[in-house]
């Protein structure tokens, strides 16, 4: 058993408190690999913004989880040898479907876990993350709960249909549980694929989708049963078209690939929204760097020279995150 103070992380607590305050949003970043978390950690490090890296059971499969928790204690050291003097780094898990993954990952120092039991009923639900809070709470780990349901698919949570948030439980399910954020469905969407083509429209000057708008209205809805009270969008990527176009353009095959418009995210973090969760933007940008890397130069077969400018580009995609979409730099 480790905690995760031993390791030099911070739990969610006081940077949600500032940034819902501040009318900012602290990005959380998914990593399954090195060069992943070295682009998170300069980005962050080199913005003084606070950072949440998000690691989904899937991840942790594949990265395996003892790897993870030493990847994370010397994130930690890597940010300070950067010339961070505090960094507030959080490991938090993504998406925890029961209450042993959840324990198994607060007792390998994790600062914050979510227990996502949304697709069950709304008691069960309930029991389940109160479960979860309660154990973690003991270890001062914060607990992130869902209610309502994404569509889209990310790892292991896919759901066919979406429903937003009722606001009129959200005061009795975050009383009842004791979780100390709550991700809600407002129209966001897992995946690079975030809504068909019949639920958008085309614009037509360029052929591309226009994604239905995110309920600002149930939103506020929730801001006004809990005032001050942590809010998360999880599939919160904008799936920028630049990449997309340089993917296909380049041997790959993303037709009609479609995100959340960053104004729309930008404006969600001036409100009690104050985490943003961003996975599929980075698999995009690593995807389009590395197609072009092996477009370019056929004979490369040198791993550095292709994960190398990777990272360079998800880098450069966490930086514009920070500054221009989240506005959390300068907040650490
Ligand atoms: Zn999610």
């Amino acid at each position: 058993m480790v905690n995760y103070k031993d390791l030099g992380l911070v739990n969610t607590r006081e940077m949600f408190a500032k940034a819902v305050a501040g009318g900012y949003a602290i990005p959380a970043f998914n990593f399954n690999n090195m060069e992943q978390l070295q682009a998170i950690i300069q980005a962050a490090a080199e913005t003084k913004s606070p950072v949440i890296l998000q690691v989904s059971k899937g991840a942790r499969n594949y990265a395996n989880q003892t790897l993870l928790r030493y990847m994370a204690e010397g994130a930690v050291a890597y940010a300070k040898e950067l010339g961070w003097e505090h960094p507030q780094i959080v490991l938090h898990l993504d998406h925890g479907d029961s209450f042993e993954l959840c324990k198994s990952c607060v007792d390998m120092g994790f600062s914050s876990v979510m227990i996502d039991a949304s697709s069950l009923p709304y008691e069960e639900n309930i029991a389940l993350s109160k479960k979860v809070a309660d154990y973690a709470h003991q270890y001062d780990v914060t607990v992130e709960a869902e209610l309502g349901v994404l569509a889209g698919v990310e790892d292991e949570v896919a759901a066919e249909e979406s429903h937003y948030t009722r606001p009129e439980e959200v005061i009795d399910f975050s009383s009842r549980t004791g979780c100390d954020s709550l991700a809600i469905s407002v129209g966001t969407s897992h995946g690079a694929y975030k809504f068909k083509p019949e639920q958008c429209t085309r614009d037509p000057k360029t052929g591309r989708l226009v994604p239905p708008p995110l309920a600002f209205d149930v939103l506020h809805e929730i801001e006004k049963k809990l005032p001050g009270f942590p809010i998360v969008l999880h599939g919160s990527s904008s799936v920028p078209q630049e990449y997309v176009d340089m993917i296909n353009s380049l041997g790959g095959k993303l037709p009609d690939a479609v995100g959340i418009p960053e104004e729309q995210l930008r404006e969600a973090s001036k409100s009690a929204v104050c985490k943003i969760n961003i996975d599929s933007d980075s698999r995009l940008a690593m995807t389009a760097a590395i197609r072009k890397v092996f477009h370019d130069k056929p004979g490369e077969f040198d791993p550095r020279k292709y994960l190398g400018p990777a990272r360079d580009e998800m880098k450069k995609l966490y930086e514009h995150k920070i500054v221009n979409v989240l506005g959390s730099n300068g907040k650490a």
